[in-house]
């Protein structure tokens, strides 16, 4: 059985507020909001960014919900006082997780059937009997539940820490079988948890592993501590083009991974994108990718803007309908809006995919411009392959010189 510490790393945490509508207004630009506060706690937090390899003992929060388990429920034994550290151990201050609202237990009270049958086999997940690399058992009574994160279509999404030690911060997110099953999705479910538990790469969002109980499942993600990157570009509106490029470059390499290992995501829009502590970038939601081993698949799925020629087409695709969509998330990155968006509606937006009728503002640099023509090409052979990206002029003259792609909020 793997030990939690071969399983999952410390990432750390900061405020992320829940999002009350995941919907995507159609052809709004980015507006500007009040920024975000905590950036304290960002510099404490980010201490834990990294894997502890002798974390001490992390006290408790106050404000956090501990669901009592079997051994927590019993009354301490006065005998046996806990051992006091080890005089060498770095003293570390806690981690707030905030407060907890009791969102699972009312969700649970008030959403979701059991399943039966088949789709009660398909959606009994469990990673602790997975075929490959399977992990400890986990149960709900293994994490304290702090603040909430955000809601998805399936349920609640929590920042949690592992009782057990080093008490790892996780993103706990719940998803109701019922509803699952209502939408028909419980094979792509099962699908995107089984692509994602097999992913590692910095910039792809890790899942340490899963449990389920009769209603629900739940998903242990890596906890993405700034949040959603959609967020940040409706804050600023758009991107400078050093923060572009960087992002460009992050995605392109995890884009690379993806597709050397036969994923093709084929729903790259900022609203799945998260950041890390760092600002780094993480893809995080794999809702429609398809392990495609050599297979070329004509399913139109994901959401317009993004979607390249040959999909709105109906056409057969492969693995470049993400060059394309890396296309047009470097135009939105700059300019602040997807290059064919069309107020007057879908057929419109269509058209120009189709035709790649691309205007780009005379504000975005030469580089910027070369590289978004050569990633919007209508026949997918000719689009700019992703290595190439990487070591485009504009990619390359703003990478800092350490190497590190992480960015900070500008
Ligand atoms: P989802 O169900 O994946 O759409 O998640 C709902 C919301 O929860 C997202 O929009 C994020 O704001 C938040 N969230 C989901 N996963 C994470 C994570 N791993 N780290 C931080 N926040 C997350």
């Amino acid at each position: 059985m793997t030990s939690i510490g071969q399983v999952t790393r410390q990432i750390a945490a900061l405020e992320i507020s829940s999002k009350p509508n995941t919907t995507r207004p159609t052809g709004a630009t980015h507006q500007k909001k009040p920024s975000q506060s905590g950036q304290n706690v960002s510099k404490l937090l980010s201490k834990f960014a990294a894997p502890n390899p002798f974390p001490a003992p992390v006290q408790k929060s106050t404000s956090s919900s501990t669901i009592p388990t079997k051994s927590s429920a019993r009354p301490p034994s006065p005998t046996k006082a806990p051992p006091p550290p080890p005089p060498s151990a770095p003293t570390q201050p806690a981690i707030d997780i905030g407060r907890y609202d009791g969102g699972f237990e009312i969700d649970n009270e008030s959403r979701g059937e059991k399943v039966y049958g088949e789709a009660a086999e398909q959606l009994a997940l469990d990673s602790s009997v997975a075929r490959y690399r399977p992990t400890r058992e986990w149960h709900l009574t293994d994490f304290d539940i702090g603040r909430p994160l955000g809601k998805g279509k399936f349920g609640r999404v929590y920042m949690v820490r592992t009782k057990c030690e080093p008490h790892y911060i996780l993103a706990l997110k719940c998803l109701y079988k019922s509803e699952i099953v209502q939408s028909r999705v419980e094979k792509q479910i099962r699908r995107e948890i089984e692509i994602q538990q097999n992913l590692r790469h910095p910039n792809v969002l890790r899942l340490y592993g899963y449990f389920h109980d009769e209603k629900r499942i739940f998903l242990m993600l890596e906890f993405a501590g700034k949040g959603e990157l959609y967020k940040q570009l409706t804050k600023h509106g758009c991107f400078s083009e050093r923060r572009s490029a960087r992002y460009v470059d992050q995605m392109a390499d995890a884009l690379m991974y993806l597709h050397a290992k036969h994923v093709i995501h084929r729903d790259i829009k900022p609203e799945n994108l998260l950041l890390g502590i760092n600002g780094e970038l993480k893809i995080g939601d794999f809702g429609w990718s398809v392990h495609a081993p050599g297979n070329r698949r004509k399913t139109l799925c994901g959401t317009l803007d993004y979607l390249p020629p040959e999909m709105v087409e109906g056409k057969e695709h492969s693995e470049k309908v993400d060059y394309w969509a890396l296309g047009v998330l470097t135009y939105e990155f700059i300019c602040g809006a997807p290059p064919f968006e069309d107020l007057s509606g879908y057929n419109a937006t269509y058209k120009r995919i189709a035709r790649v009728d691309l205007k780009i503002p005379s504000k975005v640099s030469p580089e910027a411009n070369d590289l978004i023509i050569k990633l919007l090409q209508y026949d997918p052979e000719k689009r700019l392959p992703l290595s190439e990206v990487r070591k485009h002029p504009w990619v390359v003259g703003h990478r800092s010189k350490s190497g590190s792609t992480a960015i900070r909020a500008s």
